[in-house]
């Protein structure tokens, strides 16, 4: 029976958060090894939970589950957090010999010892392997390299963002090795990078330019008879020697064909960069159409402290907007990543008034904190299991959660325990908040909230506002990155 070791670190890390990631991130989040992993991500719409069912399909492969670690986006790995994880796996992986090895990574880890973190993993992870079949997968939003490239048998990347294909990037990863096994292919990979930093706001594959693209890989993929060709949008604010969009072709055993294919496809990426970078309203004039339109409910869109996208959980240039605008109508804001605050809520009780800060609180470089006096509204525990479309399956804890209602403006506000993304119908439960009761959502999320609330609601407006992950990156201090690439360049 042959053995297969598993394994998981994806993280993203945000060069530019002033928060640095503990290793407590994971371990709130995903954070499993041995029997733990099936129990934790069977069913789920996950790479692991596709490795689980490729196994199920394949009962000759003998899984072993070393360390799988997950968490959500957000600064960079503080110090000792990558070499603790991955000791954890390379531990596992240095007991025996592997007949192949499966990683699921995300492909733009950020360690404070390491910008481009993926490719000192996956360098560590070949010494010990030696030339064990070694496939990869990666979510879209990486950074990827040549030398990186040339480690793994094969890397399969996502095709789609929102991230709704991570068990068929795990399974045809798998499919493919399985093959490379049995002598039928020889995966050969090439990287071919585009000439841009690309913000992700404009890039989903639901629609417009990086739709087009997402087809446009496949139809190459199809014509030369590709393993794989994925396009990476890259990770705009991992400031790494990696950084930027790219595409990564996958041949069988022809190099000349997997750079035909990459360097097509890269031709295609930067004829649509134009239409990546646009003028977004501010948060003042994105609200001021909300609250003005016949038809609700209307969603704000603050994706500059996005926490899927390394926000903080803490600006505050969306909620002083919103009461700026004095607003007459239901509106609600979500939200602030504030555990005193919960527990002080907590121990008011439902009904109980309180003069609060809100956000603001990590840092002053996002503006002040917004002052308020407020009625405690609802207080919960904080737990659910997502819904999905996105992470479906997966349990949440966010530690908490308070809603504070403003005394005299029809303002209420998310406050949680733990910087979690709004994504999942089940958050905004969590608050005793119905989306479709409400004039104007203002949130801090990005295009995966798109894929939840489509339907729900009316018009969603993206706005540009201060925070770790603003749309307009061109002005942030970039060490590594070269220097030649669009916006960095202008
Ligand atoms: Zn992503």
């Amino acid at each position: 029976m042959p053995d297969i070791a598993i394994a998981r670190f994806a993280h993203e890390g945000n060069s530019f958060s002033p928060i640095p990631t503990p290793i407590d991130c994971f371990k709130h989040d995903e954070w499993q090894i041995g029997d733990g992993v099936p129990k934790f991500y069977r069913g789920t719409k996950t790479e692991i939970g596709g490795a689980l069912a490729w196994l199920d399909r394949h009962p000759e492969w003998k899984p072993t589950f070393l360390r799988c670690a997950g968490a959500p986006s957000s600064g960079v790995l503080a110090p000792g957090v990558f070499d603790t994880i991955l000791a954890d796996i390379t531990s596992g992986l240095s007991k025996r010999k592997w007949d192949a090895v499966f990683l699921s990574l995300h492909g733009s880890l950020n360690a404070a010892e390491y910008a481009h973190a993926d490719y000192e993993l996956l360098k560590r992870v070949r010494s010990i392997i030696g030339n064990t079949p070694l496939a990869v997968s990666f979510d879209l939003h990486a950074n990827v390299s040549q030398p990186e490239a040339d480690i793994p048998d094969i890397l399969v990347g996502y095709k789609c963002h929102p991230h709704v294909d991570m068990e068929e990037t795990a399974t045809k990863a798998l499919d493919i090795m399985l093959r490379k096994i049995k002598g039928e292919v020889n995966p050969v990979a090439v990287i071919v990078r585009a000439d841009a930093i690309i913000p992700s706001l404009f890039a989903r594959t639901t629609d417009g330019p990086m739709a087009e693209i997402k087809q446009i890989a496949a139809d190459i993929e199809k014509k030369y008879g590709l393993l794989d060709l994925t396009p990476y949008q890259g990770y705009a604010y991992a400031d790494s020697e990696a950084a930027g969009a790219s595409a990564w072709a996958t041949a069988d055993g022809n190099r000349d064909l997997a750079l035909k294919g990459a360097t097509e496809l890269v031709v295609e990426m930067n004829k649509r960069r134009p239409l990546l970078f646009k003028t977004l309203p501010s948060a003042a004039e994105g609200i001021a159409r909300g609250l003005a339109a016949k038809s609700a409910p209307i969603a704000i869109i603050d994706s500059a402290d996005h926490p899927g996208a390394g926000g903080i959980g803490d600006t505050p240039g969306l909620l002083a907007a919103l009461v700026a605008s004095k607003p007459t109508k239901p509106t609600a804001f979500c939200f602030f990543h504030d555990p005193e605050l919960v527990a002080r809520a907590q121990k008011a009780g439902v009904g109980a008034k309180l003069k609060v800060k809100m956000g603001g609180r990590l840092t002053p470089l996002f503006g002040p904190p917004v002052e308020a006096e407020v009625t405690v509204g609802h207080l919960s525990d904080g737990k659910y299991v997502n819904q999905g479309p996105v992470h479906g399956g997966i349990g949440v804890d966010l530690q908490g959660v308070a809603r504070l209602d403003f005394v005299g403006l029809p303002i209420s506000v998310m406050i949680t325990g733990i910087c979690h993304d709004a994504t999942d119908a089940n958050f905004y439960r969590a608050a005793g908040i119905d989306q479709t009761k409400l004039q104007v959502l203002a949130v801090k999320a990005k295009n995966q909230f798109r894929a939840s609330f489509g339907a729900v609601f009316k018009e969603m407006i993206d706005i540009d506002v201060a925070g770790p992950a603003a749309f307009d990156f061109s002005s942030f201090p970039f060490k590594k990155a070269p220097k030649t690439l669009y916006p960095l360049n202008r």
